[in-house]
């Protein structure tokens, strides 16, 4: 069976639709509010559900009225919950989300129970799943990255996409095959302004198999098992690029568990990047299996 572990962030998103971004000290008025489910993680295992995937999510929620949301939100996608521990100690994680009128947003996360995710308890449920891969982001604590990764280091696919890129230093590249970065975070790793199929070449050098490098409306480039990839994006009409990284993530993973080769997964997850950047939000703007084989052959 094709199934993906996704250890990661549950979140609620609370956007605001606002004509631009606020400055600091500022207040911007007439803005549209939203709620969506969200989270790094559940939202890219409710986008390498609707790709095809057998997902199952390892994480926390709080014990309250978003945290029963966001359950069922994933279970509407198809998504196991079993291995998602609910805590009485903090609140559902939440992020606060401004989109602007060009689709570009800025965001504020508190982080809750994603923070109170146990090592041993992610192990646990590791071992039981014997997923086929491993898929991270960086909204849970490191140390809980780094067991999941050991925990079947022999077995299965391994990638982290490492978004929020901060303090990434501690994270032991050695246990994963494939890391999923954007420009930005990138050049954070690396420490330079780098360009964009170096950066992907020295990464990959500190990972099993490699390293891709989303670029947006720019499409990818990516140094995998030692050959460089570039493609361009599919061209689509932007509303909001608020979970195109989540949606590229999740539909490439279920894509190379198809055993597809890294550049048809690689144009798997672009169209479903593509495609989530014309709709508005994070996860319900993710795209199923025959959309995006759909932007694939119009293209
Ligand atoms: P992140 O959301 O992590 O910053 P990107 O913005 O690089 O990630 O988006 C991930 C992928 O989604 C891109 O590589 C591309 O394939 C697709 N994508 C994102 N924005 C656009 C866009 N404006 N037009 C077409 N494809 C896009």
């Amino acid at each position: 069976m094709n199934t993906i572990a996704v250890v990661g962030s549950i979140n609620l998103d609370i956007v605001i639709r606002v004509p631009r971004i606020p400055r600091v000290g500022e207040t911007i008025h007439h803005g549209d509010l939203a709620r969506h489910p969200g989270g790094k993680g559940a939202n890219q295992a409710v986008a390498a559900s609707l790709a095809g995937a057998e997902v199952s999510m390892i994480g926390s929620v709080g014990m309250d009225a978003a945290g029963s949301e966001l359950l069922s939100s994933l279970k509407a996608h198809r998504v196991d919950t079993r291995y998602v521990t609910p805590v009485t100690s903090t609140h559902t994680g939440t992020a606060l989300i401004t989109v602007d009128a060009n689709g570009s947003n800025s965001i504020a996360l508190a982080e809750g129970a994603n923070s109170t995710i146990e090592p041993g308890t992610v192990a646990d449920a590791v071992d039981q799943l014997a997923p086929r891969a491993i898929l991270c982001q960086r909204e849970i604590p490191d140390n809980v990255i780094a067991t999941a990764f050991s925990r079947r280091n022999r077995h299965g696919l391994h990638i982290l996409n490492v978004s929020p890129v901060e303090q990434a230093a501690n994270i032991p590249m050695d246990d994963i095959d494939l890391l999923v970065v954007n420009q930005i975070e990138a050049e954070q790793l690396i420490g330079a302004q780098t360009e964009a199929m170096d950066a992907a070449t020295t990464l990959a050098q500190r990972t099993r198999r490699g390293c891709i490098v989303t670029l947006g409306a720019e499409g990818v480039v990516a140094h995998i098992d030692g050959h460089k990839i570039e493609q361009p994006a599919y061209s689509v009409k932007v509303v909001d690029t608020t979970g195109a990284g989540d949606a590229f993530c999740g539909a490439f993973v279920a894509a190379l568990l198809e055993n597809q080769n890294p550049e048809n997964a690689l144009l798997f997850g672009q169209a479903a990047g593509a495609i989530a950047a014309t709709r508005h939000g994070a996860q319900p703007s993710m795209p199923n299996s025959s959309t995006i084989r759909a932007l694939m052959q119009t293209a």
